[in-house]
């Protein structure tokens, strides 16, 4: 692989753009190919279907962000996007009960995902060092087995077949990539892929918050819990940027998902607490029911094939898709467009460099892999199609150990705030087995169990609700 003078990225969404950012500083020009046509300001698109369910960015990612876009995070928040302390501004009824509202450790910052891939987006085209390929479809690489020198793409209005060529070529087409494909029409053998599918899939409405409840009330999430055996029922009320509320109802294989605004509340209803519905229940609907079926975990192991074509690259979730529960999508894309980056600083020269940036991208996603997949398989109904030793044996013992972190982590600050670093991708997964943290587990003083959501006084007159209107509890221990 030779020192890039043109790169083209595939796929204008989250991960293409930050890829195509850091590619602009290296390579003389950047093309972005996107068969959608970006919007010039906040608005929904066809190929970013997901953009209308909630979406979360960790600290982590936003700090990446910040990063590689200075000023980003204030652009952000000035603009109206929430940021929300973990745990202080989050009301939780996690898997093993309440959580307590400990000290701020990480933050999410929550808004509309239209809202979040524009003020990127805008600012990385403001550079004006990336050019974007609108209305174009990416048909092949074009290469052999051992070098991609561009790609082969389709005007989408002319019809009319055109090949770019390119010294690096970068895969961000997301969860519908064509790469495998694509790799063994070039007579590269299959790249290994593991699936972790717990039938994830999501219901999603807009209301109108009441008046102050976006900055004065705290989001609320309710998840399921994995030990009953039973398939799961989420449910979230998180903060928007213009003062509502985006409410998605998600559900994992066989729990069934409300598809019609006449089964939107009656479904909350049957979340392991009411809170979610009472919230709702008093709210005015801004929009009907978005519902995606999309939340398998996949990922790919390119760095494992025995050749890897220079010039190429994959990144996104073309490379790595979570389970969306889990909100890493996004900041796991930003920590390869960093690997990305660093990378093509070291200089990409020598034979076997594109093998050795993609190894780098590829470990990026590992901790939000293995933390989605190790514990997707727990839910009942799911499906493996997957390798990865660390999925395939142990189970028991790794399930007994993640429930007795996330007892103590919901009733001990100085638990919780590791769990929150590693959760929220600061710190890695594997500070959970280490001496620090497993004397922590055994020391740190507990809180008492909460039997009701805390929410204070001030919280509750906020939204109308009072204390005993939140009485009712479905298995959360008293
Ligand atoms: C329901 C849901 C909720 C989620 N919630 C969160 C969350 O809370 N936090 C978080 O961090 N992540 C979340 N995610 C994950 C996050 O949305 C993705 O990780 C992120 O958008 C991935 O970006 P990407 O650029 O890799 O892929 P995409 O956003 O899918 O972008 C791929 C782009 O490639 C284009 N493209 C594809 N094929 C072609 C082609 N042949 N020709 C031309 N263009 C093409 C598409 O039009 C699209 O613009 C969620 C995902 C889902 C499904």
């Amino acid at each position: 692989m030779t020192t890039p003078k043109h790169g083209i990225v595939l796929g204008g969404g989250w991960a293409g753009m930050l890829a195509a950012h850091v590619l602009a500083r290296h390579a003389e020009t950047v093309t972005v190919i996107e068969r959608d046509v970006l919007p010039d300001a906040p608005r929904h698109r066809k190929g970013s279907p997901q953009g209308r369910h909630v979406h979360v960015l960790w600290s982590s990612g936003a700090r990446l962000i910040d990063g590689l876009l200075p000023g980003m995070v204030e652009r952000l928040l000035k603009a109206g996007a929430r940021k929300v302390n973990f745990h202080q501004d989050l009301v939780t009824l996690t898997s093993h009960g309440w959580q307590h509202r400990f000290p701020p450790r990480q933050y999410a910052l929550m808004c509309t995902r239209p809202f979040l891939d524009w003020h990127v987006r805008d600012q990385i085209l403001a550079g004006g060092r990336v050019t974007v390929r609108q209305r174009t479809e990416i048909l092949d690489l074009v290469g052999d087995g051992t070098r991609i020198s561009g790609v082969r793409v389709r005007d989408m209005d002319g019809g009319d077949t055109e090949t770019l060529g390119a010294d690096l070529v970068v895969d961000a087409s997301g969860r519908g990539s064509r790469l495998r494909h694509w790799l063994s029409a070039l007579d590269l053998p299959p790249v290994e892929e593991d699936v972790v599918d717990a039938g994830i899939a999501y219901s999603t409405r807009i209301y109108q918050a009441p008046p102050g409840a976006t900055e004065g009330f705290p989001a609320i999430n309710v998840a399921a819990d994995h030990r009953v055996r039973e398939p799961g029922r989420f449910g979230v009320v998180y903060p928007q940027e213009d003062g509502t509320w985006m409410v998605t109802l998600s559900c994992t294989r066989g729990a069934g998902l409300p598809t019609t605004e006449e089964e939107f509340l009656p479904y909350a209803r049957t979340l392991r607490h009411p809170l979610v519905a009472d919230l709702i229940n008093g709210a005015e609907p801004l929009t009907p029911v978005a519902v995606s079926r999309v939340g398998a975990n996949r990922r790919l192991y390119p760095e494992r094939l025995e050749r890897w074509p220079e010039g190429l690259v994959v990144v996104g979730d073309a490379l790595a898709a979570f389970n969306p529960i889990y909100g890493h999508g996004m900041s796991a894309a930003a920590r390869a467009a960093t690997a990305l980056d660093e990378q093509l600083a070291l200089g990409v020269d020598e034979a076997g460099s594109a093998r050795r940036v993609q190894r780098a991208i590829s470990a990026s996603v590992d901790d939000p892999w293995i933390m989605a997949a190790s514990k997707d398989v727990e839910y009942v109904g799911c499906r493996m199609n997957a390798k990865d030793p660390r999925l395939t044996g142990g189970a028991t013992a790794r399930q007994r150990f993640s429930d007795l972190i996330a007892d103590r982590a919901i009733r001990s600050s100085a638990v919780c705030d590791v769990v929150t670093d590693v959760i929220s991708l600061t710190a890695p997964q594997s500070e959970l087995a280490s001496n620090r943290f497993l004397s922590l587990m055994h020391q740190d003083r507990m809180l008492p169990v909460l039997t009701a959501p805390p929410l204070t006084p001030d919280e509750l007159s906020l939204v109308k609700l009072s204390p005993s209107s939140l009485a009712g509890v479905k298995g959360v221990p008293r």
